[in-house]
């Protein structure tokens, strides 16, 4: 078996932004000569996240709708934030986001379904923020 890794690495301009990062990972998994196996992506911050979802107009903007819904924006809304970070909100988008994605590896390339494309969600950004991706196969 076989095993490759590599980071990615992203400072958004925005606190919180949505990037494609599909053909990044496709490059790593050219890289890997990997033809058979697993694709695991992950960010390593508990306030990013990586996902799969389609790159359809107006999705992303709903996405920031939801999320502000579910968990504003605000230091005083927060317990975690009585520690005097601000970002209470970004660890809670993170979860409901979710941690990392799993792709199977089949025939060289990364098997999506239809439309599926790997974003990485960054909701406490303008800082570097790493992201894992590990293939193992052969
Ligand atoms: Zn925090």
């Amino acid at each position: 078996m076989k095993a490759y890794t590599e980071y990615l690495y992203f400072t958004t301009r925005q606190k919180q932004e949505f990037i494609n990062i599909t053909d990044q990972v496709n490059g790593a998994l050219k890289k890997s000569g990997i033809q058979e196996g697993l694709c695991l992506v992950n960010p390593m911050h508990i306030t990013a996240s990586v996902f799969i979802n389609d790159d359809e107009g107006g999705l992303h903007e709903d996405f920031t709708l939801w999320l502000e819904k579910l968990a504003p924006f605000g230091k005083d809304k927060y317990r975690h934030n009585l520690t005097g970070e601000d970002n209470g909100d970004a660890h809670l988008k993170r979860t409901i986001m979710g941690r990392e994605v799993v792709v199977a590896v089949t025939g060289g390339k990364l098997d999506f379904g239809p439309w599926e494309q790997i974003f990485y969600g960054e909701f406490d950004g303008q800082r570097k923020k790493r992201v894992l991706v590990k293939i193992i196969g052969e």
